[in-house]
């Protein structure tokens, strides 16, 4: 029979939670053009939404800047996780740029079909956050046929020049639930509209998304590691509070407030797919010396994704002495 307070809380430590395949290949990408090439290695935007990496990174002698004018003409650069438009690469040829692109897979796999969809005529419309970098390169590979919904009530208002020739793509971090509501709204304005073979939102998305679905009613808090610009990680933030559990994202343990503790028996502790474990570590560790005894691992599906890295950095580590 347990008697004491602290020999009933407990942390349930969800998986998959964390660094996904996408973040994995591009954090790799920097450090290894690092090691083969020598600092300084630009940067363009953060390489993965998360300031402790990049933080990390920059002390190793990567140089993060927001746009190709900040990088000196020939020098070498790698575009981030989030992909970047046509736009960016013709401005990269023009100041004589050694690009390594570190778009994820999946976010390219989004631009081939906005590329091919306009190739056939249809007009676009791209379900996601406008002001997020992966949504501004996505829009930019067809951009006068391109338009950005991210409510029920931007679909309703979309205006296009034929009803029967338009054609979805979604952002890669969207919350399942809420994609799942615009394209039934989508589909009820276009009735022929066209979509993806497969859904564009990825797996490790989905993944973390499902573990806080199947463990969230069975906690009373969830902790998301992540920073307040990862989507993937405001999404987690929200699924768990639309099944009506408390959740709050930390950049790490130093943002919990003790407050959120106060008669709480059972934290959920995941990571966006941008949050390196060991900042998940120091939040286990904070909770354990709050009193949480007992600390689970909820194994919700296996996950074993792993991407290849691309040709510029694999011939550098071939021709590496
Ligand atoms: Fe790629 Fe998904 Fe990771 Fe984004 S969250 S980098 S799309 S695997």
């Amino acid at each position: 029979i347990e008697t004491s307070e602290s020999s009933t809380k407990r942390v349930l430590l969800l998986k998959p939670r964390g660094f996904c395949a996408g973040v994995v290949r591009a954090i790799d990408i920097v450090q290894i053009a690092l090691d083969t090439f020598g600092a300084p290695i630009y940067v363009r935007k953060e390489i993965v939404h998360n300031s402790y990496v990049v933080n990390d990174l920059a002390k190793k002698g990567a140089i993060f800047v927001n746009e190709l004018d900040e990088v000196p003409e020939g020098a070498r650069v790698i575009y981030s996780a989030h992909g970047v438009s046509p736009a960016v690469r013709e401005a990269a040829k023009g100041r004589g740029l050694k690009v390594i692109d570190a778009t994820c897979p999946l976010v390219t796999k989004v631009h081939v079909e906005a590329i091919k969809f306009a190739k056939q005529g249809y007009s676009l419309v791209l379900v996601g956050h406008r002001d997020h970098e992966e949504v501004e390169g996505t829009q930019g590979e067809a951009p006068d046929v391109t338009q950005v919904v991210s409510t029920v009530e931007e679909v309703e208002a979309l205006v296009v020049p034929d009803p029967d020739k338009v054609a979805y793509l979604t952002q890669t971090t969207l919350s399942l639930s809420e994609a799942g509501i615009m394209i039934d709204a989508l589909k009820k304005k276009f009735p022929n509209i066209a979509g993806p073979k497969s859904q564009d939102i990825c797996y490790a998305t989905e993944n973390r998304q499902t573990a806080v679905k199947n463990v969230a009613h069975g906690a009373d808090l969830v902790l998301v590691v992540g920073s307040a610009n990862s989507s993937n990680s405001n999404r987690l933030v929200e699924v768990s509070k639309n099944l009506d559990t408390n959740s709050y994202l930390i950049d790490s343990a130093d943002a919990i407030d003790p407050v959120w503790l106060e008669g709480v028996k059972t934290v959920a502790v995941t990571a966006g797919a941008s949050a390196p474990e060991v900042l998940v570590s120091e939040v286990v560790e904070y909770l354990q010396a709050k009193g949480f005894g007992s600390v689970d691992e909820v194994e919700v599906m296996p996950e074993n994704v792993r991407f290849g890295l691309p040709p510029e950095i694999v011939q550098a580590i071939a021709s590496a002495p």
